[in-house]
């Protein structure tokens, strides 16, 4: 097992210091989420931190296969409580930042405390330093990294937050680059409630494992993989996520008009053929992927980031629009502004359904592009009709009405999948620990319509439970690897494990990874418990909810996990997955 190291800053008082990652901890939670999940259960003390207050812990997580020379690990994840759900809160983005933390020589950061005046973090392999950052306070997070660039060099990896983020919009998101995104549930609002606009890296010193010969063939194993297979060597390279766009709207998937519907009769105009064919200039991706599933389009002479398939449907489908020039324009608003789009796109919904049932006019309406992109602005800035939207859609509906379509679980708006088409989607977002995730629920549509590993009945209620479980921890773990979801879609945990072994010079099969991924997913359940969570919660908006069997599936899923039936963790669980007296505070 390798030796650790996390960087912990406090942005109160100063103090800066370093902490080595203990074997024990690394062995049982990897790294990334799992990393993250450990370490803010260990913060949050007997106290719940309020999620805009000093107290509220941004951990910052690498995994051991960062800077590795396997594919699609390029990964870093954030972990906090989140403003929009009060559940704790991990979000991971692409790109490089995490490749330049490693290189910098830490495995992960704390950040507690809140600054007096704006700050920015600097770190290089030789120092950390808090700097003002009064210059930067109210740029857009594109040119906040390229400023920062500008004065600290190109080979600087920068996460920052946008207007929205300073005025702790709920929903606020860390962009990295201005262009890849630390998405959902408020991790932006929690940069702006610490003064903290950014965090900028510079590592140099590669400490690449060694390469032995088994790592090579395990590599070559992988990349193989991904390169053969027909969803990762040609629907995501070609037409990137927003190729999934026609398939999921002809499974009758695609969330419509605020969930009204499951279809939408244009979705081929925002879909990935389109986008590829008027618009698209180039690829990306991040450190060392061969995938480069993300868009590089260009608008009226300007080259742009995205929109990905969720963008698309979320400020697409959800709002009935099917102007991609449109679309492209907000998502470029939205990113430079940092808001994620999904929960975007859904308040904008709220608020054309606000206006559809004659409770409020908030100014803009379904099919009909007028008025989105000033109210946008009044939600980044918190002004007029986007101070309540700015709230996310659970609080807005708490002060407007409407909570019957105010489409939410736990306080997270949902993404673009329709559970009534996809049953084991339904049980994801009721049980997914940061509210309604189509990741962190377990992605049921891979089976569901994809039939990766292999197909399972959409409609059949029997038998989700285990599936979306076993889903749900393969991703937690996936995550705390910190490896990409696709990868998943043609490689299995059996590879990885082979080449984690190698690296962390540690043997692991895949059962040993399932069983972290169960542990990490039952801690966030833990910690969700103790921030006043409970079975009440685990739950879908009344609009979808009919129809779809969810006490039943509930109750096959925490049986299966081990739960009792109000879904907590039964003592011989705990006792299964973790050490005596942990967590502490249980
Ligand atoms: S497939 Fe896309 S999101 Fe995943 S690592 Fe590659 S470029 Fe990044």
């Amino acid at each position: 097992m390798k030796e650790g190291k996390i960087v912990y800053i406090n942005l109160s008082s100063g103090k800066i210091e370093e902490i080595p990652i203990k074997k024990d901890v690394r062995e049982r939670f990897i790294g990334g989420r799992g990393l993250g999940t450990y370490l803010f259960s260990e913060r949050i003390g007997n106290d719940s931190p309020d999620p805009l207050s000093e107290e509220n812990p941004v951990i910052i997580a690498t995994g051991p296969l960062t800077d590795s020379p396997l594919p699609m690990t390029g990964r870093v994840s954030l972990t906090t409580r989140s403003p929009l759900t009060g559940t704790i809160l991990d979000s991971n983005v692409g790109g490089t930042f995490g490749t330049l933390l490693k290189r910098a020589g830490y495995d992960a950061m704390i950040i507690e405390g809140k600054a007096h005046e704006p700050v920015y973090i600097l770190i290089d392999e030789s120092s950390i330093e808090v700097r003002s950052a009064r210059n930067l306070w109210g740029s857009d997070t594109l040119k906040t990294s390229e400023k920062l660039k500008e004065e600290h060099g190109k080979g600087l990896s920068v996460i920052s937050i946008g207007p929205a983020g300073e005025n702790t919009v709920r929903f606020a998101c860390v962009m990295e680059n201005g262009k890849r995104a630390f998405g959902r549930g408020g991790a932006g609002a929690v940069f702006g409630s610490k003064n903290l606009k950014a965090i900028a890296v510079h590592g140099r010193k590669t400490k690449r494992t060694q390469r032995s010969e088994k790592l090579s063939d395990y590599r070559y194993e992988i990349m193989r993989l991904i390169t053969t297979h027909p969803l990762t060597s040609k629907l995501l390279p070609s037409l990137g996520t927003a190729g999934t766009m026609r398939v999921i709207n002809s499974f009758k998937t695609l969330g419509t008009r605020n969930f009204q519907k499951g279809f939408f009769k244009n979705a081929e105009a925002i879909g990935g053929e389109k986008l590829k064919k008027g618009f698209l200039k180039s690829r990306s991706g991040c450190f060392g992927c061969p995938v480069l599933c993300e868009r590089v389009c260009e608008l009226n002479g300007r080259k742009v980031s995205g929109p990905e398939f969720e963008t698309l449907w979320a400020l697409g489908a959800n709002l009935e629009i099917d102007d991609l020039p449109f679309i492209i324009t907000l998502n470029e608003m939205a990113n430079l502004l940092g808001v994620d789009t999904i929960s975007l796109g859904s308040v904008i919904g709220f608020a054309m359904e606000l206006k559809e049932r004659g409770i409020a006019d908030l100014g803009v309406e379904f099919g009909n592009t007028n008025g989105i992109l000033s109210l946008v602005e009044d939600i980044a800035f918190r002004k007029e009709r986007g101070e309540i939207l700015s709230l996310g859609v659970k609080k807005a509906s708490e002060i407007t009405g409407g909570r019957e379509f105010a489409m939410h679980v736990k306080g997270l708006e949902l993404p673009a999948y329709d559970p009534r088409g996809a049953l084991g989607m339904g049980l994801g977002y009721a049980t997914s620990n940061r509210g309604a995730c189509h990741l962190r629920g377990g992605f049921s549509v891979s089976f569901e319509i994809y039939g990766v590993p292999r197909r399972i009945n959409r409609f059949q209620a029997l038998g989700k439970g285990a599936h979306v479980a076993r889903a749900q921890d393969i991703g937690a773990i996936a995550d705390s690897l910190i490896i990409c979801r696709f990868a998943f879609l043609s490689t299995s945990l059996h590879h990885w494990a082979r080449a984690l072994s190698v690296i962390e010079e540690v043997e692991y099969t895949s059962s040993d990874l399932q069983k972290i991924g169960e542990r990490i997913f039952n801690l966030e359940r833990l910690i969700n418990l103790r921030l006043g969570f409970s079975h009440e919660d685990d739950t879908l908006p009344d609009r979808i909810k009919k129809g779809i069997p969810l006490e039943e599936m509930l109750q096959e899923y925490y049986e299966y996990r081990g739960w009792d039936r109000k879904g907590i963790p039964a003592k011989e669980k705990i006792a299964e997955l973790f050490k005596e007296g942990e967590p502490k505070w249980l």
